[in-house]
């Protein structure tokens, strides 16, 4: 088993600058694992943006094949958990940071980074929901542990026209909770009201220094935005409420006050979807499988070439992405 297959490739040169090429690729040019998969399907998370566009420093080896998650079939393994034919999907574990990802016809793995693709997805739905909307439902997960339930009040769901946005809103939607959807891109608003929010809100409401306390607006919430926002968002939460924190497209800072904490009983839950234990991720996905309207999620998805990626990747850190984007992966070169 040899065949050659198409990868985008990111290269860094001798002046430390990174280039991105379609590169034929073949078997022994992947690094060490278990399990060889024919890789379907994938897409562009924020993430894979920072790394094509070498915004920030996710890429940690070079040269290496970007794309941090994908969906696809088992075609070699050694792990006595996946045979030929199995159905799998893929999510962080470092694959597309440091582990050569998911921009190529095939990927090489840990038999333990991999779940089965749920029943009722197929491999496009998947990558439509992806990392980003796996996060989406790891954060709704941590408000249901926490306690949050319709009944307390409704919900703030930021960075809202994005992907970990959109699919947090028709998660939430669907489970029965008041959506307030922030976003900064008011002619999006009827996709916004379409996939569930109730009311919208400009995120320049949210996006300036906070005050240590503010009028309590929502009991908790999902924010995909981070620094002045995430401290708007917890100074407006209501006494015993919870905020889900899993990104940072505002900024990596956290320019808060306690007060939220030690005045209202305001909790902080921090989300990782990367290193996420195995239990969590089937959790996640089978949660995904059963309260993602899949309707909805074909609505914000976008079908893009796979010579479009890094285009695309560029786009999503302006913020120029609605939604999500999925893109199928040709086989052989
Ligand atoms: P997207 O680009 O699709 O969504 C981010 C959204 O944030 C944008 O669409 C925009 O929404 C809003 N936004 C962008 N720039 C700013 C800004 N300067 N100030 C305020 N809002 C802004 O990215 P994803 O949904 O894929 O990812 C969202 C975040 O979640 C990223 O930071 C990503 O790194 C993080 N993430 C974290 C994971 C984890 O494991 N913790 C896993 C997956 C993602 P709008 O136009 O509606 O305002």
């Amino acid at each position: 088993m040899n065949e050659t297959f198409s990868a985008i490739l990111v290269s860094r040169g001798a002046d430390d600058r990174q280039t991105v090429a379609r590169a034929t690729l073949s078997d022994a040019d992947l690094m060490p694992g278990d399990v060889t998969i024919a890789v379907e399907w994938t897409t562009v998370n924020y993430k894979d943006g920072l790394a094509i566009t070498g915004q920030a420093p996710v890429i940690r080896r070079f040269p290496l094949i970007p794309g941090i998650d994908f969906a696809g079939t088992v075609i070699a393994s050694e792990s006595s958990e996946w045979k030929p034919g199995d159905k799998v999907v893929l999510n962080g574990w470092g694959v597309g940071e440091k582990h050569h990802g998911a921009y190529a016809g095939r990927a090489r793995v840990s038999g333990d980074w991999l779940v089965p693709l749920p029943e009722g997805l197929d491999a496009r739905a998947a990558m439509a929901i992806g990392t980003a909307g796996y996060t989406a439902m790891l954060s709704v997960m941590a408000l249901e542990r926490h306690g949050l339930t319709p009944q307390h009040g409704p919900v703030v769901v930021t960075g809202a026209s994005g992907g970990v946005g959109s699919i947090a809103v028709a998660l939430l939607s669907k489970l029965g909770f008041t959506v307030i959807a922030s976003t900064g891109r008011p002619a999006e608003s009827e996709y916004l009201r379409d996939l569930g929010a109730a009311e919208i809100i400009d995120r320049g409401e949210l996006s300036a220094p906070a005050r240590p306390l503010g009028r309590e607006r929502w009991a908790g919430g999902v924010d995909a935005v981070g620094s002045h926002t995430l401290a708007n968002v917890l100074s407006m939460t209501s006494y015993g409420g919870a905020v889900a924190a899993c990104g940072l497209a505002q900024g990596m800072d956290l320019p808060a006050s306690v007060a939220p904490f030690i005045l209202r009983g305001v909790s902080l839950l921090g989300i990782d979807s990367v290193m996420a234990p195995r239990q969590l991720r089937l959790e996640a996905w089978k949660r995904l499988a059963a309260d993602l309207d899949l309707s909805k999620l074909e609505r914000l998805t976008t079908e893009i070439d796979f010579d479009d990626i890094p285009r695309v990747a560029a786009e999503i850190v302006e913020g120029r992405v609605r939604g999500r984007v999925v893109a199928s992966v040709p086989q052989i070169a």
